[in-house]
């Protein structure tokens, strides 16, 4: 069907909406894709809409062919099943709730797992009956804190969610892999440059988590990669490669120095480069870091120290990576009060250990490394204290800050900074659910046997967003051809009446041959016409024009911006082979 834009329910606008930050929803509002009706809470207009399905329709057959199978879940949920899992609290503010006219507690589901959890135990009951892989394309709802950049980060989003059933590890991982190699090929089909960053750094095991990362300097997430290999990570996920070891006998031997006035790395290094015929840098420091810690469950907080090069800072967040599940604070006034032996700016290894606090050290802070730091008393630190020699670390710790040109973990090339917007995430989540739910099969030997799970989402609508993000230029959008609204935009540009008739000829021809065609059959001027086709993005545009004279019509590529002069006799054999690749 020719999709005739004299009729077309579309209105594009010359100015970018007044909330627009970011150009993908800048560019979606004005090109009459989507329409805003609250903070997050979006409409899909005729374009809009498909795009959003041909998403979904990659998404939904890249599914079924790992071979898990979709079903549908209502987005409107009892409280109880989350009661059970604790994430009715959990959830706090982000989670939609209501009540039905019985005063009975309901929510708008944020992601599935419960329901996919009771319904697997309600229909299954034999290890024979495992593995399942389920599936739904469905609407999510979350009541985000900063809903932002139109669809991005909506309130109310489609979701794609999959969850594996598994009898054992082994057959998780595999569930686990088929899903990655499933995403590999969406991601890949509508056209994206990505990375795949371990999420964490793998205190769960390795690959247990990882995140798809659409590279966009719009993104919320930083990740850093190599210049020198395909390494990606998020900054959390960085592992410090250590130095080799060093011999501690040849080093001079410790000494306590007066340093007046010097409770800051800057201070003191000035200090030792002013009064001493040694040349130091902040990265020749050991700085301690007093945190406390929790774990899970415990009522106590303990001390926990942190050495790290002064050159660098404590990054919170990789240190909570590091040390999840247990939380991290910082310490209060109160805390140094209750621990005299922490004399802030100039603390040091010895009285951490002599008081039995855990101290855990950067990786680089390796056997026979010598270091300036506290001596434990006030305007005093010690020089040339050498690690394996005079303190040992209780272990190491990712804490420390990555910044770009460190090296990359594997070895090849250094770290730069990026950014990019999570599209995907696949993560083992193991039996936490099936635990909270009783989810057993029997298995061959007649005992029951706890399934095992993953979670797997796509965010489909946020991936129309994100491949607008990286497919536009000053002019508009720019669709890859997988999931663009048509494959050829004719533009009749001419009130002569054989231009209209020979573009509505082609038209007919190109759509007979199955190409999906948009016809701009308005009766507005050329010029306006040119910019809504380059603000739409249709990937390739047909302008039959004043050239019709001379026998010739105009092929444009809509991304590189060549244009081609075709014979007007070969325009549809032309357009069919550019289409169809
Ligand atoms: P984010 O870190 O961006 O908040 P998340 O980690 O909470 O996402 P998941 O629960 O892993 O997201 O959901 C799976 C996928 O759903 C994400 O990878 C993302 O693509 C998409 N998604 C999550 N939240 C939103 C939202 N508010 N709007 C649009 N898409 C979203
Ligand atoms: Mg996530």
């Amino acid at each position: 069907m020719i999709t005739r834009m004299s009729t077309l329910f579309l209105r594009t606008l010359r100015e970018d909406p007044a909330d627009a930050e970011v150009p993908s929803h800048k560019l979606l509002v004005r090109a009459g894709y989507v329409r805003r009706i609250a903070p997050g809470i979006y409409s899909w207009l005729p374009l809009g809409l498909r795009v959003l399905r041909r998403v979904e329709e990659i998404v939904r057959q890249e599914m079924d062919a790992i071979g898990a199978q979709e079903i549908h879940f209502p987005a409107l949920l009892p409280k109880e099943p989350y009661e059970a899992t604790n994430r009715w609290t959990e959830y706090g503010p982000n989670l939609f709730r209501l009540k039905d006219r019985k005063n009975a507690d309901y929510l708008l589901g944020p992601t599935h797992e419960e329901l996919f959890t009771l319904t697997v135990k309600g229909e299954y009951s034999s290890y024979k009956d495992y593995p399942v892989m389920l599936y739904q394309i469905q609407t999510k709802y979350r009541d985000e804190e900063r809903p932002r950049a139109g669809i991005l980060r909506g309130r109310e989003f489609v979701m794609k969610d999959s969850y594996s059933f598994d009898i054992d590890d082994e057959g998780l991982s595999e569930s686990y892999r088929k899903h990655r190699d499933a995403y590999i090929k969406i991601f890949d089909r509508v056209g994206l440059r990505y990375v795949i960053v371990a999420a964490t750094s793998g205190a769960m095991g390795g690959s247990a988590s990882e995140e798809f990362l659409a590279e966009s300097a719009t993104g919320e997430d930083t990740f850093v990669r190599s210049t020198g290999s395909g390494f990606a990570a998020n900054v959390e996920a960085v592992v410090t490669p250590a130095p080799p070891a060093e011999s501690v006998e040849d080093k001079p031997a410790a000494e306590v120095h007066h340093t007046p006035s010097t409770p800051t790395i800057e201070s003191l290094v000035d200090f030792l480069n002013a009064n001493t015929d040694r040349k130091f840098t902040a990265a020749d420091t050991l700085k301690n870091v007093l945190v406390k810690t929790r774990r899970p469950g415990a009522q106590e907080w303990e001390l926990l120290a942190i050495g790290v090069p002064g050159d660098r800072e404590v990054d919170m967040k990789r240190l909570e990576a590091s040390l999840e599940p247990a939380e991290v604070a910082l310490l209060e006034e109160s805390d140094f009060a209750a621990n005299p032996f922490l004399v802030k700016g100039y603390i040091g290894p010895k009285a951490l250990q002599d008081n039995g606090v855990r101290y855990l050290v950067d990786p680089r802070v390796v056997t026979g490394t010598a270091w300036v730091t506290g001596a434990d008393k006030t305007d005093h630190h010690v020089l040339d204290l050498v690690c394996g020699r005079d303190f040992t670390p209780d272990g190491t710790i990712e804490a420390a800050e990555v910044r770009e040109g460190d090296p990359s973990p594997d070895g090849n090339g250094t770290l730069v900074a990026a950014r990019g917007i999570e599209i995907g995430h696949i993560f083992q989540l193991g039996r936490k659910y099936s635990d909270a739910f009783g989810l057993d099969a029997l298995g061959q030997d007649g005992k029951p046997k706890r399934i095992t799970m993953g979670s797997y989402g796509v965010g489909v609508s946020r991936l129309v967003a994100a491949i607008a993000e990286q497919s536009h230029d000053d002019m508009g959008l720019a669709w890859p051809r997988e999931v663009a609204p048509a494959d050829v935009h004719v533009v009749i540009a001419g009130k002569d009446e054989t231009v209209r008739a020979r573009a509505e000829e082609m038209a007919a021809e190109l759509d007979r041959a199955g190409v999906q065609v948009m016809l701009d059959d308005r009766t507005v001027s050329p010029g306006v016409k040119f910019a809504d086709a380059e603000l739409v993005g249709i990937p390739s545009i047909l302008v039959v024009g004043k050239g019709l004279a001379n026998g010739v019509v105009e092929v444009r590529d809509r991304a590189s911006g060549e244009r081609t002069e075709v014979a007007a006799d070969e325009a549809v054999s032309h357009l069919i082979g550019v289409v169809r690749g």
